[in-house]
């Protein structure tokens, strides 16, 4: 389908005769079902919708419909360095970015990993994604960043970071103050938060950067939970001085003791899991089974593309194929036998989708399909595909057979962005090709050509050899 077919704006939009996974409060699942999309809004969603006058339709059947999905937590700068982290440890990324070569990033580096990382979003079914944007060094590179969120298709929340210097320090910055306020008032970023880590240095200087986030209107977004980096200390911190508020995201939460878990419950924080990230990085064990434990709501996320790709398909499989795991492995532990599995594949298609809203909160906007919330839609289904068939159960078919590829369509406010399994922004996707030679091109003559290749194969130290009598050696 060619972008002159595509429906004409404000031209209501209607998918047909697909099996609807609404994601209201009660989960509730129709057959043959159809959601209709107008002035950008949900407008009905059931059996045999009546279609308005010129309605555009698209044809759901043997297809999958849900809420766009929503990642809470997504470094989109680092979509730049796309997979150059692929080996690296946790470390290995700290001393990369920030010690050694992410001051070297200008502002057009962190708008060329925007507008990729956006449409890397869009393209696999992400409708709304945080930029967690911590390489802004200068206003200037968050005035960039978010001239470029906000000229990408799809939905963003605005989180200003800096790793380069003291949360307290970057937040007395009046012209930081301006480019948080021109992204608030900017109608193409959906929403704005903060984020800054807290790592529990003594006299908790990080106080003054809580109180320009009140001050602001600005949701706390914090990686808490990283093993050797932000742990306990760290929330014990922000509990005492009494700055955890309802809503406020902890990134990772893994790592933290029961007391820890108990805090962030009982001061209604939020979760954003990036169980890739986790598995792979060494925050801690993926989180999902301890914050089930203590009843913190999650939502999912995928952190970074230096590993990871944005895809939440992705993200749901490890998320629950972690916490299975960790539950066969504590019942074998004492030699016994998980006969039931207490995650289910529609918890994690919930944390993909609700919980992610409730993470920007915004569920009475997003996150379902209800009339009334924004027309973010997404369309699984792929008729020359043998694995969508038979759908026998959809949430299983989500979580555990469907990836980025199944994403028949793409809706947004009422706008299409993928056809027929097209991403339809071929100029954004060309333009941001053209910004990320440019960026590549630059990095590689600043870093310099022998440490750019090495930096993406760190060296595994020589193994130690064990006393043992069959090694004969000086
Ligand atoms: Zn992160």
């Amino acid at each position: 389908m060619s972008p002159s077919e595509m429906p004409a704006a404000g031209q209501p939009i209607k998918l047909t005769n697909g099996l609807v996974l609404t994601m209201d409060a009660e989960h509730t699942v129709l057959r043959n079902a159809d959601v209709l999309v107008v002035d950008g809004k949900i407008a009905e969603v059931g059996a045999n919708v009546a279609s308005p006058p010129d309605t555009f339709e698209i044809d759901a059947s043997n297809g999958i419909i849900m809420p766009g999905m929503i990642d809470s937590h997504r470094h989109m700068w680092q979509t730049a360095m796309r997979g150059y982290g692929a080996d690296w440890t946790l470390t290995q990324y700290f001393v990369w970015y920030y010690l050694e070569h992410g001051m070297k990033f200008r502002p057009q580096d962190i708008a060329a990993g925007n507008l990729i990382s956006a449409l890397d979003a869009v393209e696999s079914g992400v409708t709304t994604s945080v930029d967690w944007s911590h390489g802004l060094r200068t206003p200037e590179h968050g005035a960039a960043a978010v001239e470029a969120l906000s000229s990408s298709p799809g939905r963003f929340v605005f989180a200003y970071g800096n790793i380069h210097a003291a949360p307290w320090e970057w937040t007395k910055d009046p012209e930081v103050r301006r480019v948080i306020e021109s992204a608030q008032n900017d109608p193409g970023i959906f929403g704005t938060q903060i984020a800054f880590d807290v790592p529990g240095d003594e006299g908790f200087p990080e106080a003054a950067a809580f109180e320009f986030a009140r001050d602001m209107g600005l949701t706390v977004t914090t990686h808490a939970g990283v093993w050797g980096a932000t742990g306990d200390p760290g929330i014990a911190a922000m509990y005492e001085h009494g700055v955890m508020q309802p809503g406020y995201v902890y990134v990772h939460a893994a790592t933290l003791s029961d007391e820890s878990y108990q805090k962030i419950a009982a001061t209604g924080g939020v979760a954003s899991v990036s169980t890739e990230s986790e598995q792979t990085c060494g925050q801690g064990y993926p989180p999902a089974f301890a914050l089930r434990k203590h009843g913190i709501p999650a939502s999912l996320s995928v952190d970074t593309s230096v590993w990871f790709s944005a895809d939440m398909f992705s993200a749901m499989r490890t998320t629950i194929g972690a916490d299975r795991a960790l539950e066969h492995y504590i019942a074998h532990q004492k030699d016994e036998t998980v006969t039931h599995a207490t995650l289910r594949v529609e918890d994690v298609v919930d944390w993909a989708t609700r919980g992610g809203a409730t993470a920007i909160g915004k569920l009475d906007e997003v996150g379902s399909l209800e009339p009334g919330k924004l027309g973010d839609v997404v369309l699984i289904k792929n008729d020359v595909s043998p694995t969508m068939t038979p759908i026998i159960n959809p949430y299983g078919h989500v979580v555990y057979q469907a990836g980025r590829g199944d994403v028949h369509t793409v809706i947004v406010g009422g706008e299409i962005l993928k056809s027929e399994g097209i991403l339809l922004a071929q100029s954004h996707l060309e333009k941001a090709r053209n910004e990320l030679e440019n960026t590549i091109d630059y990095l590689i003559s600043e870093i310099g050509e022998e440490q750019w290749q090495m930096g993406q194969y760190p060296e595994i130290p020589e193994t130690e050899i064990l006393q043992n009598p069959y090694q004969y050696r000086k």
